[in-house]
């Protein structure tokens, strides 16, 4: 295999990648590509890990699939790749169940009943709930179909594009929200969204945001059984199908360059030669460890430090004696909120200006942040009596691994998130049979994303460090990955799809 010369190799066999590649196997069933990975099952973080002892197999990333309706983009590319019918596809009642105190809010999955259920129960901002939503079906709909903006296959409202370039893009998502309502457990409900794509409110982009709520509210969502784990070993089938290869438990050392063209990458299990390079990798591990010294990469490392990673996961694995549901777990997905929604995004901000302390940091971001609560046993029964606590966090304040702290630290954050719980969800109590905790540490463990982010750069209201990887002085590497192409498996098939067409054109 090291003798022989690929069509294009890439450096890791992330979702976006295995897409890409996919596409290009399937249109050009002669194209020669090679996938390197140095975890042991293909999927980055669309893959799972298994606990044969407690017959669960833990998800490490999905919990919904945006833009699967009619008029989805992602339902439109796996249609493409005839991928459909071969997905067991779960399509939830729910948007998410919104707790707070002891008062449970359902929302539909469905963008016209979310906002009537809102309407209702917030009566008092009903003016400002029928902008937002106006707002989402504009502004967040032109967003949303970007890839087909660039291909002309899209016209957008041009007076819509200005009005929204004038007045919505330099605003984050807490300043769009507090023009619109004053109600803090409104705003809170509507900015949780964002933890999908790795952003509290003071994080994200409010026009970035918008296309979010699209995407995954009104363009539809689903789940898929098997989990996110058999979509990649789809996708890899696929690639080996047609010739390609992928090699696992293999580590990309460095990428070679002849000149000013790339020519392959060194590996722990030898060279191998293309003249296409993708690097699915995060763009900052990439530069920092994978090109030698004396290539002229200043201009774009220059261009990096302006790419913030996006928010981390702690995250808390749960195994129950009986079915979830049974338990009172009965929504599939739900946020769960504190007491007095006002004070998290101020905590969060205290915490930072004031470096990380860390009992400063464990209160904003477990004790008063919203926490995502996903019950799989809902979605897919087979993979066993499994519920996933997922809260957005900074790897800054968590001391290294295998260390007595590291231990404490991990213990508390299982504690602290799982009592949360078990406030809204009583039922839950004595029920937990298994408890794991996976910290931003592991997260960078496994995957090398900087900082542990789960979801790529974060797309905040300065988009100029995103542009990194134009101008890439060295011919025949490619980025591909959620850093590029924004964060979640919708974004990273439709940057995987522009991606496959314009290697058509070249
Ligand atoms: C907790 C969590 C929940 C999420 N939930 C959702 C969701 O419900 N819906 C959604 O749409 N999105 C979700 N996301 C986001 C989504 O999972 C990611 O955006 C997407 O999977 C990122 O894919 P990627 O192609 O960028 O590659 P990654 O998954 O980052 O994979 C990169 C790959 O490169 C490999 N690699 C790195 N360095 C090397 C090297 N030197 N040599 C060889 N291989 C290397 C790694 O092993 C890894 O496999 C979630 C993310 C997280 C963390």
């Amino acid at each position: 295999m090291t003798s022989a010369s690929w069509d294009a190799i890439f450096v890791g066999a992330g979702i976006t990648s295995l897409a890409c590649a996919a596409m290009l196997v399937k249109r050009d069933p002669g194209m020669r590509v090679l996938m390197i990975d140095k975890h042991i099952v293909v999927g980055g973080y669309a893959s799972t890990f298994s606990r044969p002892k407690q017959q669960a197999v833990f998800d490490c990333s999905l919990h919904k699939l945006s833009g699967m309706n009619e008029g989805g983009n992602l339902i439109r590319i796996l249609r493409d790749l005839d991928l459909v019918d071969a997905l067991e596809l779960v399509y939830p009642q729910d948007y998410f169940c919104a707790y707070q105190g002891k008062q449970a809010l359902p929302l539909a999955n469905d963008a016209e009943r979310v906002e009537r259920q809102l309407t209702e129960r917030f009566a008092h901002q009903a003016e400002g709930i029928a902008t937002f939503f106006e707002q989402v079906r504009s502004y967040g709909r032109n967003g949303y179909y970007q890839f087909q903006m660039l291909d002309g296959s899209f016209e957008p409202d041009m007076a819509q594009l200005r009005y929204a370039h004038r007045n919505l893009k330099h605003k984050t998502v807490h300043q769009g929200l507090h023009e619109l309502f004053d109600d803090p457990y409104l705003i809170e409900i509507l900015a949780a969204p964002g933890i999908y794509v790795g952003g509290y409110c003071e994080d994200l982009g409010y026009l970035y945001y918008l296309h979010v709520v699209y995407a995954t509210l009104n363009r539809g969502n689903a789940y898929v059984r098997g989990s996110s784990q058999h979509l990649s070993n789809l996708l890899a089938q696929r690639i080996e199908q047609a010739g390609g290869q992928i090699l696992l438990s293999t580590r990309v050392q460095a990428v070679l360059t002849d000149g000013d063209k790339v020519s392959g990458v060194r590996t722990d299990a030898g060279t191998f030669h293309a003249p296409r390079v993708f690097i699915n990798a995060s763009p900052h591990y990439a530069l920092q460890h994978l090109f030698e010294p004396g290539l002229k990469l200043a201009p774009t490392r220059e261009k990096l430090r302006a790419l913030k990673p996006a928010r981390s996961t702690t995250t808390v694995y749960l195994v129950t004696d009986a079915a979830p549901e049974q338990l009172g777990l009965i929504h599939s997905e739900s946020m769960l909120f504190a007491d007095d929604p006002a004070a998290a995004a101020p905590a969060r901000m205290r915490a930072e200006r004031e470096g990380h302390d860390a009992a400063l940091c464990e209160e904003a971001f477990w004790g008063l942040s919203p926490i995502e609560v996903t019950n799989y046993h809902a979605l897919d029964p087979d993979a066993g009596k499994v519920v996933c606590i997922n809260v957005l966090d900074s790897i800054a304040h968590w001391p290294q691994r295998r260390t007595a702290d590291y231990r404490a630290k991990k213990k508390r954050a299982a504690q602290v998130l799982v009592e949360r719980l078990l406030r809204h969800v009583p039922g839950l109590r004595g029920h937990i049979l298994h408890t794991e905790v996976a910290t931003p540490h592991t997260y960078v463990r496994f995957t090398n994303n900087t900082e542990g982010s789960g979801y790529g750069a974060m797309v905040g209201t300065d988009l100029k460090g995103h542009v990194f990887h134009h101008g890439f002085p060295i011919e025949g590497v490619q980025f591909l990955s959620a850093w590029v192409a924004g964060p979640s498996y919708e974004a990273a098939f439709g940057y995987a799809e522009m991606k496959a067409r314009q290697w058509r054109r070249a």
